[in-house]
């Protein structure tokens, strides 16, 4: 494991849903976690104290992705309070806020989808990966690793929220370009493509959702439940773990088999 029983990582979006699903997977591993979100200072403490109760350790980082100023900031506190970042998990994301037809679909939502689940992951892995690249490397020669968190909408088209499906497209070929350009380096870069979640962001469409899992014939999943946060935090953890070493640039689907072409 990457600086072993004392592995420090960054989760953005860690206040609520996968991204506080992830910080609790990584302070069961002994982490400490910085737990950035953007505006929920309130579920932001909340997810530091059940960070602390499952043995890890941490802080909370208030910090907007989008905006540069805000991810200098937040790097800077982050290596201010752990002295180096072994683990960038980058999970911060937002829906459109409204479903709109391809040919209706506007450019505020475009613009705002761009910026927070694109933009700003590229620059904060920017600066994350060239804060990596002066850390010492561990005995294997590993620096660091990163990790996305796009989406199955990455290759599922839905033409209600095409902004959203091209961000993640977009995200996914991040991976493989950061992940060619640090491997000898010793930082692996990976993506982790979540199913159906269930966490705030799922809320407004549960019953769409629950139909399509539970009840349809066969279900859009085989396995025929919805995700829990808990379920994308157990594979980050076995990244933080170094269960990996020989892989980069991978994508892991984790999403009960949503990716199986079935007939
Ligand atoms: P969520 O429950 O809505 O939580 C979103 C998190 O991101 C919150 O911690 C929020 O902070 C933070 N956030 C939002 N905008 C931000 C910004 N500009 N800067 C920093 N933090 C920001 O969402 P989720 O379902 O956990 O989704 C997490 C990630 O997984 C997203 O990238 C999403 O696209 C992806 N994903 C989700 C699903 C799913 O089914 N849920 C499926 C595939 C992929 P505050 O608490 O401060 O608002």
């Amino acid at each position: 494991m990457l600086n072993k029983g004392k592995f420090t990582a960054l989760v953005t979006g860690a206040s609520r849903g996968i991204g506080r699903g992830i910080a609790l997977e990584l302070a069961k591993a002994g982490g400490r976690v910085a737990i950035n979100y953007a505006g929920n200072e309130v579920a932001a403490n909340e997810a530091l104290e059940l960070v602390r109760a499952a043995g890890g350790d941490g802080f909370i980082v208030q910090g907007d992705v989008s905006v540069a100023s805000d991810r200098a900031r937040v790097v800077a506190e982050t290596v201010r309070q752990f002295g180096r970042i072994d683990l960038l998990v980058n999970n911060a994301g937002v829906a459109p806020s409204v479903r709109a037809d391809l040919l209706d679909a506007g450019e505020e939502s475009f613009d705002r989808l761009f910026a927070i689940n694109l933009k700003g992951p590229f620059f904060l892995t920017q600066l994350v990966a060239k804060q990596m690249l002066e850390q010492a490397p561990d005995a294997e020669g590993f620096r660091g690793r990163i990790v996305n968190i796009t989406s199955i909408s990455v290759y599922t088209a839905s033409t209600n929220r095409g902004d959203y499906c091209m961000v993640k497209a977009g995200l996914a070929m991040m991976t493989k370009l950061f992940a060619d350009r640090l491997a000898t380096a010793g930082i692996n870069v990976y993506e982790i493509r979540p199913g159906v979640i269930a966490t705030d962001m799922t809320g407004g469409v549960k019953a769409k959702y629950d139909k399509l899992i539970l009840e349809d014939e066969r279900g859009i999943s085989p396995i025929r439940r919805w995700g829990k946060p808990e379920d994308i935090g157990r594979a980050v953890r076995a990244i933080a773990e170094d269960r990996f070493p020989f892989t980069t640039g991978t994508a892991f689907d984790v999403d009960g088999g949503f990716h199986l072409q079935r007939l």
